[in-house]
């Protein structure tokens, strides 16, 4: 490959890949969607009650892969989060910190099981509100909802065993705000830790991606918990700030943009609400030139263009040891020419829709950016659909470290690639920027990965495999990718005060 920052021309894709890639159209397989009930208005989950919003205003969720609009939802104003957080503080007063642990529990597992007898329902109303894949809602974001809860609900009646000797009490109220990428997903990393230690909540999710939220509210309805332990309050940025600044509330949880986290925690600081912090990233995925060339393709493009990038740790910028660089970019470039852009909802499709038009419209200000910055963009020749919000997957070479698309989070398909010669160089590389959310390394040598793994600052690094998750695997992030763990036991914690 040229060195970095030189301009020449880079191979175009093997003609090979091409030919194969017309040689096997697939046929549309759309998911039904026949089998979705979704109401034309969609009303505040408070004390277990649908309630209108005092002010009377609604927004419009739309489906961004053809713009229609979904339903109309409330926006919750100052008053009406006041209305759920008291609702909240009496359940929690009232019942949910007077019953068992273990009746607890049957209540975090129903969840569970609800969510499983309904995950085909959950997966289209996902990929319709949000843009993703039906692929990836079916198989990634809905079983792992699920298994939050379940894992959760295990933890429960065994708190004193999760942390011995230091008496685990509950903090009352939990405030939590949620971004657009994995709205049920998020919903559930949020309430089942919340619930299993024994506080109430107030959840609000992103204004372009209520739907999954509000039907979860109907099935936590479904499953009999008990009035105003889970309300869910719809609304914009500034229903968020009301929840932050409520002063009943004892424990914020936020995830979303790095420039929110920061107000909140401003927000907070010197009320004593406990906090805790999930948000932006810019991966650093690292081929050496031992690793496992394929492997680690599909796992760069699956860390990336899966799920268009609308992933906090997507591995946004690629790191390949010099030697195969040459290599590793043809290989990206020809799977790139297989890749399927389109509706989210058939099975084949690889990245779906970019989840708003304010999302795009970001995502292709970068493009720009990268252009005039001097990067090389690659794009492959697939047609995107002419309605509704979508972007080619894209690669730029010839990047370099001060490169704002390698420096800033863009949450779209883009990836930025460039080039190393040592293990200390990338090290060094890799830690180059404001955020530590996670990482990847492909390599054949074990020593390499533990190395690597202690001296790379991002909450997680996977080996020889990207973007897996776990509910018993604690994430979260350093620097500007925020402080607190989700998942796994240390997510218990950050709902908990103990008395020794
Ligand atoms: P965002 O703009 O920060 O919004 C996140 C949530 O906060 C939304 O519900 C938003 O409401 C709300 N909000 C906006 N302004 C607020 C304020 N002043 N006070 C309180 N709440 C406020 O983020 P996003 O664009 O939805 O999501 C993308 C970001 O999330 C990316 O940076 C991504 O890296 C990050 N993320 C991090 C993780 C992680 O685990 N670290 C996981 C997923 C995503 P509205 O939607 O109505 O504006
Ligand atoms: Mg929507």
């Amino acid at each position: 490959m040229a060195k970095q920052g030189s301009k020449k021309k880079t191979e175009k894709p093997d003609a090979a890949a091409l030919d194969f890639r017309s040689m096997f159209q697939y046929a549309p397989a759309p998911e039904s969607s026949a089998h979705v009930q979704l109401a034309s208005q969609y009303e505040l989950f408070i004390n277990g009650k649908w309630e209108k919003p005092l002010k009377g205003e609604y927004f419009e969720t739309r489906n961004p892969a053809n713009e229609q609009v979904l339903a109309r939802i409330a926006m919750a104003g100052k008053e009406d989060v006041d209305r759920a957080v008291t609702a909240a503080r009496n359940a929690y007063e009232q019942t949910w910190s007077k019953i068992s642990a273990k009746e607890r529990a049957k209540y975090i597992y129903r969840i569970a099981r609800l969510i499983q007898e309904r995950a085909r329902e959950f997966a289209v109303i996902e990929s319709l509100d949000g843009g993703k894949p039906i692929r990836e809602s079916r198989d990634m974001d809905v079983p792992l909802a699920a298994n939050h809860f379940f894992y959760y609900a295990g933890w429960a009646d065994k708190l004193d065993y999760a942390f011995p000797g230091k008496k685990p009490h509950s903090l009352g109220v939990a405030g939590q705000i949620i971004p657009w990428n994995f709205p049920l997903l998020m919903a559930a990393w949020k309430i089942a830790p919340a619930l299993a230690t024994g506080n109430t909540v107030v959840l609000k999710p992103a204004e372009t991606t209520p739907l999954t939220a509000l039907k979860l509210a109907e099935l936590i309805k479904d499953a009999g918990l008990p009035d105003g332990v889970v309300n869910i309050i719809t609304g914009a940025g500034a229903t968020g700030a009301a929840l932050v600044n409520h002063p009943d509330i004892n424990k914020i949880a936020f995830t979303g943009s790095t420039e929110v986290g920061k107000i909140i925690q401003k927000a907070v600081a010197g009320t004593g609400k406990k906090i805790t912090l999930e948000l932006g990233g810019k991966a650093a995925n690292i081929i050496f030139e031992d690793a496992p060339i394929d492997q680690a393709v599909e796992g760069v493009i699956n860390g990336i263009f899966f799920n268009q990038g609308h992933v906090c740790c997507a591995g946004s910028r690629l790191f390949v040891q010099e030697s195969v660089a040459d290599k590793v970019i043809r290989k990206l470039k020809d799977r790139m020419e297989s890749l399927i852009v389109g509706d989210p909802l058939d099975k084949n499709t690889d990245i779906g829709a970019i989840n708003s038009k304010e999302q795009l419209n970001k995502i292709k200000q970068y493009l720009k950016i990268g252009v005039n910055e001097g990067a090389e963009m690659y794009q492959p020749a697939c047609a995107i659909p002419a309605k509704g919000f979508f972007c080619k997957p894209t690669l730029f070479l010839h990047t370099s470290q001060s490169h704002r698309i390698v420096q800033e989070e863009i949450f779209g398909p883009v990836l930025a690639i460039q080039t190393f010669r040592t293990v200390e160089e990338v090290i060094e590389k890799a830690n180059n920027t404001p955020y530590g959310l996670s990482a990847g390394v492909w390599t054949d040598k074990g020593s390499k990965i533990f190395n690597l793994t202690t001296k790379l600052k991002a909450g997680v690094v996977w080996a020889n495999t990207y973007n897996k998750f776990d509910p018993t695997s604690p994430f979260g992030g350093y620097k500007e990718s925020g402080y607190g763990r989700e998942g796994g036991l240390h997510g218990l914690q950050p709902y908990l005060k103990f008395e020794a």
